[in-house]
């Protein structure tokens, strides 16, 4: 491995000083000599009248408001039914059952289904290192590249759909040399929207309170599904995911760092040097204002951008529209960043798929080497504190010897196949001499047959390396999104890594089902608390489990309401399910006789299971001997293996130890017989986190899930969401465990704690800036330009400020994500900066 490469830096900014001065002259009027004159992207149309205007069809113009889904739909299908130039289809189905239309707009050669297959199987050999180079230039002379255009994953950003319809309409209807070079050589796959149900709800998340623009590695919901089974279809060079956002101005990329380490060079140079190059010329020639090189990172690889970049070595690019603005202005101004951005993939013509294949190659060569790409710092020029380290990785390996771990294994092999990568199995043992388990030493190991082998030798590696890492080496602490995500950690499936030359005897695995729903006995009458209607992290988490009950588990379940319990409903059910919230609304909303009756229904024997802030609400009725305190560690969503006992009718199935998601969460002290889930202590082996983490002693030796006998039922209290986001498969058993399996042995806890209402703040769904004592004043000074407050930590030598977003997410907030990017520009003072 290099110890280290030049640092790409934007071409078109100003040498080192990183202020944003054009290097690059204008293009416009300046051709070179003995060149046909260059096509100015925004030159006036000449349009073909056959192919109909928006207002001919939905009786508006684009702009003058946002469509409806409807009115998306009927347009586009117009378009496509006038022009030869466009073919529309249906890719998915939503959860409340609406179509996912997509268009394709390309010359006519190239839209028929047949060309389109055709399009799909020469891509598929561009991709495959295998392919001999002549052949590949072959393919590349005859084929165009494959753009994509999509907007409105969050149901409430509206203008990327309207957008994306003007884009289809031009690229259909222009004659002038735009739409050509354009169109010369490429395709263009336009989804306007990828959430029809939040679209007509106005909602950021899915019907099922998924935030779809999360959930892009797992593919939980259907939409997110079906879009990437049409991606590994055509497979493409770019995709633009057009945002809104709470913050004024725009922003297009160069994204903020951190950059995952394992993301090819090719679509970062072609993200940050050509598409940011062409916006950027674009946005100062109209005047438009606009920001990069921030906030957005490239880094969580749930995104419409991390995703599209890692798994397909496109140019995966989020952009963010201020929701402020009249409906026209945020039509405008997408419109112009994709046009600039289609037209500069344009212009490149066949060298775009030539660089393309070259990247799956290198890839491929990487894997061969063992290579692992290092952090850089793309953008900011802050320091990395946290190199990727410097070890060879030539194999993945994942044991399937445990019968209990069959489906979570199948699941692994499934996610991985079904983003193009080789799984083998192997047919005879396999002596591996530096086999290196997850999170533990390096040991000669023989492997047995049956075991899966992913091979880093492959065009994917990239992909391989983000799904199956031991750690994602966060290059600096400031953090977007989680921190860990690892496939075989999510789903506490055993395997590890080997970096030798190996030579196994294996077998392609055939393609892996989804297994199938884990509930076919008698089931527990089930019963959903959600405890807030309005707060983010309850809505998730009650559509997380809502989620998981209907299509993982099957479990039939009834969702129950404050006033529903204050009147005696749960003595219909055996087990009450209360997702992640806040202990104060739960309580308020329940009143006093509300309390009363669930405390008597636990006593009684019903069996209460609380989620993560929720728990707290066990303590407040005095339904626990556990007690709880805020977090003083800096871990904004890591994998943290946690210690279960093998006696507790929780561990049935899940293994000595799992991966706990940790996201800031309360910690929690509670008896040894009462505390079948640990963390474990100091200088324990078992000790492991995957992703950033500081502070984390305060972790030693603490519960994380309580689960005791009170009277004649029962409370477990998971400190953690065990169901985080649905992709969790490790900790979803314990739940399933909780709710379907017996109830510990032994007698009820003799007395609970009193009831316990401090601490308050549930730092989960805030903005923290963690900085050290000599910085807390500058911090201070941020937030009161502001008129903010905030709780305050001290702990460790570190001063934690935590800002409540008022239920917002950071890049709905108007100026949360700009207080955060000040903050981390506090240089080494600062431990974390982390965004909700
Ligand atoms: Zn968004």
């Amino acid at each position: 491995m290099p110890s280290s490469r030049k640092i790409l830096r934007p071409r078109w900014l100003g040498v080192a000083t990183g202020a944003a001065v054009l290097a690059v002259p204008l293009v416009l009027g300046t051709p070179a000599a003995a060149q046909p004159a260059p096509c100015d992207p925004f030159t006036t149309p000449t349009l073909d009248a056959a192919v109909p205007t928006a207002e001919s069809v939905i009786g508006i113009d684009l702009g003058d408001r946002d469509v409806t889904t409807a009115e998306s739909d009927a347009y586009l299908q117009a378009v496509s039914a006038a022009s030869p130039k466009v073919t529309d289809g249906v890719l998915g189905t939503s959860v409340q059952g609406r179509p996912l239309r997509y268009a394709v707009v390309g010359q006519e050669k190239w839209t028929s289904e047949a060309a389109l297959a055709q399009i799909g199987r020469d891509v598929g050999r561009l991709r495959d290192e295998r392919t001999p180079e002549a052949q590949a230039r072959q393919i590349i002379r005859k084929m165009p590249s494959i753009l994509w255009v999509a907007g409105n994953v969050h149901g409430g950003e509206e203008s990327g759909t309207d957008a994306s319809l003007r884009v289809l309409y031009e690229l259909a209807a222009r004659t002038d040399c735009a739409a050509q070079e354009i169109l010369d050589d490429a395709i263009v796959v336009v989804l306007p929207t990828q959430n029809p149900d939040g679209r007509e709800a106005d909602t950021r998340r899915n019907a099922y309170g998924f935030d779809m623009n999360r959930d892009w590695f797992a593919r939980t919901q259907p939409e997110t599904d079906a879009k990437l089974e049409m991606l590994r279809e055509l497979p493409p060079q770019l995709f633009i995911d057009a945002h809104e956002m709470g913050r004024p101005t725009y922003f297009f990329p160069p994204n903020a760092d951190p950059v995952y380490h394992d993301i090819g060079e090719t679509p970062l140079d072609w993200i940050y040097n050509v598409y940011g190059g062409a916006m950027t010329e674009a946005f100062d020639r109209f005047d438009i204002p606009y920001f990069n090189g921030d906030v957005y990172d490239l880094f969580y690889m749930g995104y419409g951008d991390s995703v599209p970049t890692t798994g397909f070595n496109a140019a995966g690019m989020t952009f963010e529209k201020s929701n402020r603005d009249a409906a026209d202005v945020r039509l405008r101004e997408q419109y112009t960043a994709i046009w600039a951005t289609l037209s500069a993939a344009g212009a490149k013509d066949d060298e775009l798929l030539t660089e393309w294949r070259a990247e799956h190659v290198k890839a491929y060569q990487q894997g061969v080497a063992g290579e692992l790409e290092p952090n850089q710092l793309y953008f900011q020029g802050a320091e990395i504190t946290n190199p990727v380290p410097d070890i060879d990785v030539k194999h993945y390996f994942l044991r399937t010897d445990d019968p209990a771990k069959a489906d979570e294994v199948q699941r692994v092999a499934r996610r991985l196949q079904r983003m193009d990568v080789d799984v083998y199995r192997l047919v005879r043992p396999l002596t591996v001499p530096d086999y290196t388990p997850y999170g533990r030493a390096s040991a000669a190991t023989t492997l047995p047959a049956g075991t899966l082998w992913i091979p880093m030798a492959q065009g994917q590696k990239h992909w391989i390396q983000a799904m199956l890492n031991e750690d994602t080496y966060v290059p600096f602490p400031y953090f977007y999104d989680v921190t860990a995500w690892s496939a075989p950690l999510l789903e506490n499936v055993a395997g590890g890594r080997s970096g030798v030359d190996l030579r196994p005897q294996a077998v392609a695995l055939k393609e892996q089902a989804e297994p199938d729903a884990t509930v076919t006995g008698p089931a527990p009458r089930l019963a959903v608390w959600q405890i807030s209607q309005t707060s983010t992290g309850t809505i998730e988490s009650s559509g997380w489990l809502r989620w998981w009950l209907d299509n993982r588990v099957g479990l039939d379940f009834a969702d129950v309401t404050a006033p529903q319990i204050t009147a005696g409903a749960l003595s219909a059910y055996d087990v009450l399910v209360v997702p992640s919230g806040s202990d104060s609304t739960a309580f308020n909303a329940l009143g006093e006789g509300g309390r009363a009756a669930l405390s008597e229904w636990v006593r009684d024997g019903g069996r209460l299971v609380t989620l993560r802030d929720s728990s707290r609400l066990a303590t407040r009725l005095g339904l626990t001997s556990a007690s709880y305190v805020s977090a003083t560690s800096d871990i904004p969503g890591s994998l943290l293996r946690v210690e279960v006992d093998q006696s507790s009718p929780l561990a049935e199935g899940v293994g000595d130890t799992a991966y706990a998601m940790y996201e800031y969460d309360f910690v929690w002290t509670a008896g040894a017989g009462v505390s079948p889930v640990r963390f474990p202590a100091a200088g324990d082996p078992d000790w492991f986190v995957s992703g950033f983490a500081e502070g984390e002693e305060q972790l030693y030796d603490k519960t994380a899930v309580v689960d005791e006998l009170v009277g004649d039922g029962r409370v477990t209290l998971f400190g953690f969401d065990p169901n985080y986001r649905a992709f969790t498969g490790g900790t979803q058993q314990m739940l399933l465990n909780a709710i379907t399996g017996p109830a510990p042995s032994g007698a009820a806890s003799a007395q609970a704690r009193a009831a316990q209402t401090e601490p308050s703040v549930a730092a989960s769904d805030r903005l923290v800036i963690s900085v050290k004592p000599k910085a807390a004043r500058q911090v201070q000074a941020l937030l009161d330009a502001r008129g903010v407050s905030a709780d305050v930590v001290r702990a460790r030598g570190v001063v934690s400020f935590r800002v409540d977003l008022g239920g917002l997410t950071s890049d709905e907030h108007p100026w949360a994500q700009e207080l955060a990017q000040q903050a981390a520009r506090l240089g080494p003072d600062v431990v974390a900066v982390r965004l909700p």
